[in-house]
Parts: structure tokens; sequence; C-alpha cells
């Protein structure tokens, strides 16, 4: 009730007064990682590890922006501790104390999948060969772990490069074909500052990565958390960026959108592929599919 309340209200402030206030937000927990991935730019940088206190006041930054979804992610969130032996689970608990509606965690599925959060987003990006070429040789201890987890809301970040363009549309069927998977989610590489510009599809593969996309989406409607309007925008190349309807904050710096200070600009925001960007923007416009599509996840 009270979560029906707040996004009735969120509506009602969006359209009569303009209000902006964020759907969801992000909190970087560490830039640690056990894995030295092709594509990213953010592990293992040497940040001073955040302390519970450190990521409180952050948490409670996000929580006065009047975000109510918390996605936590790194680096590799389910590493984070702090001196005191706090872990990610201590985080969760806070998260709900501060009043947030739901926690997200977004990992590569390298450690035991079994967390209170109420999703974990674990990264699978093609056939064994090509998720390897780009994380390392982890294919089968992912899968190990998905199938092991007793973790009900299990869903898969797939990210659409030039590594595995051609094939994504197989890989993709027989990662849903997977226990416990939930559903799918499908980036667009984005070539964030100091990434690897090779990954990035054409402009021709990527019309016809959206083109299978959307094929992918009607045999999958339910189980693509990608939206039918959100798959339109990117294709039309017609949302604005960096959006307000997310934002993001990594050690006491908020920035707007999914990205943290640092890794983009206005080029980068020009080629963005990040889907989750996508769909809040097609949220905070208030399409009316998108909304209908993403009740069941609020
Ligand atoms: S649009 Fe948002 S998610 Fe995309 S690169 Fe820009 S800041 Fe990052």
């Amino acid at each position: 009730m009270r979560k029906v309340a707040f996004y009735v209200a969120w509506g009602i402030r969006r359209i009569l007064l303009g209000h902006r206030v964020p759907l969801n937000c992000t909190i970087i927990l560490t830039d640690r990682c056990n894995l030295d991935c092709r594509h990213c730019t953010v592990s293992n940088l040497g940040y001073t590890p955040l302390s519970l206190p450190e990521v409180e006041r952050d948490l409670r930054v996000l929580y006065a922006t009047g975000s109510r979804i918390v996605v936590i992610t790194g680096g590799e969130p389910l590493l984070w501790q702090d001196a005191e032996g706090n872990g990610v689970e201590e985080v969760i608990c806070l998260v709900r104390e501060l009043g947030f509606f739901r926690t997200v965690i977004c990992t590569n599925g390298t450690l035991p999948l079994e967390s209170t959060a109420d999703y974990l987003w674990v990264s699978l990006d093609g056939f064994p060969h090509e998720h390897n070429a780009m994380r390392g040789s982890i294919y089968d201890v992912v899968v190990r772990n998905i199938a092991s987890s007793s973790h009900p809301g299990l869903y898969v970040n797939y990210t659409i490069s030039s590594n595995n363009q051609l094939t994504f549309t197989r890989s993709a069927e027989s990662i849903l074909a997977l226990p416990n998977v939930r559903g799918i989610l499908f980036h667009l590489y984005t070539p964030y500052l100091g990434g690897d510009d090779s990954l990035m599809l054409s402009d021709d593969e990527r019309a016809d990565t959206l083109r299978r996309l959307f094929a992918f989406k009607r045999r999958h409607p339910v189980r693509t958390f990608n939206t039918v309007a959100g798959l339109r925008a990117l294709a039309r190349d017609t949302w604005r960026r960096p959006t307000w309807a997310s934002v993001t904050i990594n050690n006491g710096t908020l920035t707007d959108c999914c990205c943290r200070a640092g890794i983009y600009d206005d080029d980068v925001c020009r080629k963005c592929g990040c889907t989750p960007a996508v769909e809040t923007w097609v949220l905070q416009t208030l399409k009316p599919s998108a909304l209908i599509e993403n009740l069941r996840y609020l």
C-alpha cells in the first residue's frame, strides 16, 4: 500500500508539477573485483574501501533524492567487507531500515548466489567461449552458481558487443533455458572512457541487433526485461540522456543517470547502449506500456 501510494504520488507530482524524482539509484560499493574483464573500466582502481558508516552516508543521500529502488554494484559488490567484518548483507539491512522498497545486486556470478536482496542480476554474455573471451574462464562457475541458487529473483544481464553480436539470440535462448533464470536484460556495449572501442557495434550491426531484439522480445515478452518502449527509444535514438530518473553515487559524489563520474562524456552518452538508462528514461516520460511492463518490479 505504501508503495502504491508512493508511485501514485510520483506520477501526480510528475504530471501536474513537473517534479523530477529519480525512480532508481545506484551505489558503488567497491571497486574491488576478482575478474579483469576486457570491457570493464571500473575495477580495481585503488579506491579507499568504504566503511559501513560511509555506505550509510551515501544511502541517505540516495534516499533523500526520492528514489526507492537501490542497485548495489561495484567492482564485485559481493566482495565488499569493511574493517569490522560487515558485508553486503549488512548493507541490505541498512537499505531496508532506511525505507527503500527494493534492493538489487549486480554481480559477476562467480560467488555463491544467495542473498536477501530482492533481485540478483548476474552477467552472462553469450555462449561459454564468448563469455570467457570477455571475462576469463568462468562461464562454468557462473552457471553452476546459478543452478545451485535458491534465490527467487535471479536475472541475467547480457551485453551485446562485436564479440557476440552474430549469435546473441541463440545464446540468450540457451541462457533462458538455464534453471533459476527468471529473465534477461540486453545491453548494447557502451564505449566508456578508457574502454575497448573494438567491441562497439557498427551502425549496420546495431540496426540488425535491434531488429533481432524486437523479434526476441516478441518470442519472450515477459522474460525479456527490455520494454517495447525502451527498444523503440533505442532504435530511434530518441531518448534524452543523461537521464534524471536514475542517479548514481560513488563515495559521496552524486551523478545523474547510471554512470559514476569520470567514465563518460557527451560522446560516450551519444553512443550509449546502457538499457537501464533507456528504461528509466521511458519511465520518466510516462510511456504507458513501459509503466505497465515495469509494475511487477516496483
Ligand atoms: S547516457 Fe547515462 S548511462 Fe549512458 S553513458 Fe551517459 S551517463 Fe552513462
